[in-house]
């Protein structure tokens, strides 16, 4: 069994979600014609058969890549045969983050979201990982700390 990472405060009752802190995504383009998210390992469009390559671009949604199999999901979003461009373009991070203005925790791609909180706006914004060993947003007195447990039996 793997250990699972925790963090918490060593103070206080606040708590992050356990995991790395950040997880990957890929963006997929969702179909104009019929709304469906297009794999452009597919040929053609599984909701309406317009063929991939004219597929009209309604917008694009964030697809998590779960661990281990995330580069069968990047390929199977953005096709077998991408150049680097295109996987920068299309691959980003998801960070667990919070606020510390209003303790809001919230997971944002730091990179192009930006650090803003979606509750109060503020720009006093830590990822999970920043936040490790540094004062606790919530009660200001503890510290908030990284641990490893091994699940409860
Ligand atoms: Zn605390
Ligand atoms: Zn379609
Ligand atoms: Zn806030």
């Amino acid at each position: 069994m793997p250990l699972i990472h925790e963090h918490h405060c060593d103070t206080c009752e606040f708590s992050m979600p356990t995991g790395w802190g950040s997880y990957m995504y890929v963006r997929a383009k969702i179909c104009a014609e019929c709304g469906e998210r297009v794999n452009e390992i597919e040929d053609f469009c599984v909701g309406c058969g317009t063929p991939t390559d004219s597929v009209d671009v309604a917008g694009y949604e964030r697809v998590t890549c779960s661990h281990p199999t995330e580069e069968l999901m990047v390929r199977r979003v953005i096709g077998e045969d991408y150049s680097d461009e295109k996987r920068d373009e299309r691959v980003g991070y998801i960070s667990h983050c919070v606020c510390r203005d209003c303790v809001t925790k919230f997971n944002v791609d730091i990179e192009r979201d930006g650090r803003q909180c979606p509750d109060c706006g503020s720009s006093r914004v830590q990822t999970l990982v920043e936040l490790v060993d540094e004062e606790c947003p919530n009660c200001s007195e503890g510290t908030f700390i990284e641990g490893e447990n091994r699940g409860r039996a």
